[in-house]
């Protein structure tokens, strides 16, 4: 690719951006952080931005004993937590929520400066934050199971739900902070503990969610040690992955991760919640509102740089609407700012690192050498030397003749491609053709083409949605996908009952003993 200057704006200077995180940390934690914050360069933990490509802090790294004593310490809580009433666990919750609110800005700032997302996602991501508090304080007084008739006179047969144990929460960078809130507020009010290993792309966000979730904690009295949170890389998390301790790794990463988490806690029979790549696309159909249908896909495609899990990899528009949606969404690509996420109206921030750049040029070498037709794509100049370590690219689009193996993976950056089909099987198995099993949407106006895209025989994902892009999931559903996507879920509807136990009860209240089945027994 070659480097061409667009949107040129000022990036902001690295002592700029310290003294931001410096103040976000020092309103969550109500006093200075000096002493959590080293100088960049030095070992431990390197916390950094990608919006200029600068280390910012040196912070202590959580060493293999402390992560031990960690476990030990969320195991001890659990034998208390798990007595304390389900709505006084919510409570927590609700302290929480009101927290966030409060800090709403700080975390955001904070998210703008480690993942590098524009404001307004960075303040999205937060309220989801708030709004899944919410729904788990409404969850802690509806942790219920069900009665089940009884094949037995005298005898009532029922569910009941209990809380798991220690809950191991591995996130990635790109959802540094809603991630953990799904997690942990659930895991919470159904009366788990939860020990967090963060991206060590996004340190200081972590350290700000578990500052806030201690406050919480202190302001309604419940124990400590019911969250606690590990600093590191790879080996600390394999930590939380072989400690038979904790009874749910929830790990929400790439499908390489996933690959090396699921088999090693299956091994110890632990629970596994996985939530890991995705490569989704949307169908546009002849009958389309093309004008919803460009709007929902560029937001799919473009927002947060295409590094969300639900970002829009592919387009499947039928040939009789392919070559005006690709002119449009290439003319609104071009419009879009790119620079300084923290900067009003940049609508397309930096790309995480240098190897996710690598990796967005690696693609689009192999979709031109498969025959791709490329539009956009280029890196952007923002800042000149200031920005040199940084990543920003224009989005990219690529006509496809088919789909190689290439628009099988998922490049974590803004590529899309977009091949044609003629019937709507046709459609259907294209989205179906990739690994992963994530998010899926359909663009028509018309019920038959909607209804059978999310029949048993429509998209085979976690998510099928009609005439809204692939991304922006409210936290009111469950939340997760199938295939390589790992087949978890979390957030919404039922998704607790991942985080609990349950137990079926029978209980004879009669003077007789019937056995089930008629069985007669002496
Ligand atoms: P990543 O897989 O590189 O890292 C994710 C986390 O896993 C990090 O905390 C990392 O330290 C940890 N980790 C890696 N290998 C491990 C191992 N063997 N044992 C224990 N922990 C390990 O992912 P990333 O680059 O941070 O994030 C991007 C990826 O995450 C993309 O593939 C994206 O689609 C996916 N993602 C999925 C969802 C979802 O809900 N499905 C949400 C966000 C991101």
């Amino acid at each position: 690719m070659t480097s061409v200057e667009l949107n040129k704006t000022t990036l902001p200077s690295v002592d700029d951006l310290q003294a931001r995180a410096r103040e976000a940390l020092a309103a969550i934690f109500e006093r200075p952080v000096d002493t959590e914050l080293g100088e960049p360069g030095g070992p431990g933990v390197h916390a950094s931005t990608p919006i200029t490509g600068e280390a910012l802090f040196t912070l202590v790294e959580t060493t293999a004993q402390e992560a031990r004593a960690a476990i030990t310490a969320a195991a001890e809580a659990f034998t208390v937590w798990r007595t304390t009433p389900a709505p006084v666990r919510g409570a927590l919750v609700a302290r929480l929520g009101e927290l966030l609110i409060e800090h709403k800005e700080d975390l955001a700032c904070l998210v703008t400066i480690e993942a590098g997302k524009i404001t307004s996602e960075a303040l999205g991501e937060v309220q989801e934050m708030i709004d899944v508090c919410q729904f788990a304080v409404g969850l802690s007084r509806q942790l219920y199971g069900r009665t089940i008739a009884s094949e037995r006179p005298g005898h009532r047969l029922m569910e009941t739900w209990h809380p798991l144990g220690v809950v191991g929460v591995i996130t990635a960078f790109n959802f540094p902070v809603a991630v953990w809130a799904w997690n942990s507020a659930i895991a919470l009010v159904c009366g788990d503990t939860v020990v967090w290993k963060p991206s060590e792309l996004t340190p200081l966000t972590a350290m700000a969610c578990q500052a806030l979730l201690e406050r919480a904690a202190r302001d309604v009295d419940a124990p400590p040690a019911l969250s606690h949170l590990l600093l590191g890389g790879r080996d600390i998390g394999e930590q939380l992955v072989d400690d038979p301790r904790v009874a749910l790794v929830s790990a929400t990463g790439s499908v390489r991760m996933g690959q090396q988490v699921g088999p090693r806690v299956a091994q110890r029979f632990g629970k596994v919640l996985l939530e890991l790549g995705g490569n989704n696309a949307a169908i546009v159909t002849p009958s389309a509102d093309l004008d919803l249908a460009v709007r929902g896909i560029v937001f799919a495609a473009a927002g947060t740089a295409g590094q969300r899990c639900t970002t829009l990899r592919r387009v499947i528009a039928h040939t009789s609407v392919a070559d005006t949606l690709i002119e449009r969404i290439a003319g609104a690509y071009r419009s879009l700012p790119v620079g300084d996420p923290s900067t009003d109206g940049t609508l397309v921030g930096p790309l995480i690192h240098e190897t996710a750049y690598r990796d967005m040029v690696g693609a689009l070498e192999q979709a031109r050498a498969d025959g791709g037709e490329i539009t956009g794509g280029e890196r952007v100049d923002v800042g000149g030397d200031a920005g040199a370590g940084a990543f920003y690219v224009n989005p990219a689009v690529v006509r496809m003749p088919s789909q190689t193996p290439i628009v099988h993976d998922e490049t974590f950056a803004p590529i899309l491609y977009v091949v044609t089909y003629e019937t709507l099987e046709e459609a259907i198995a294209l989205n179906n053709a990739v690994p992963q099993g994530l998010s899926s949407a359909i663009f028509t106006t018309d019920i038959r083409e909607a209804e059978r895209f999310m029949a048993a025989d429509g998209s085979d994902c976690g998510i099928a949605n009609v005439n809204i892009g692939t991304s922006g999931a409210e936290i009111g559903g469950a939340f997760g996908g199938e295939k390589q996507t790992g087949g978890g879920r979390e957030s919404g509807s039922d998704s607790w009952k991942a985080y609990m136990r349950r137990a079926t009860n029978t209980v004879n209240y009669s003077s007789e003993l019937p056995l089930a089945q008629g069985v007669k027994f002496g």
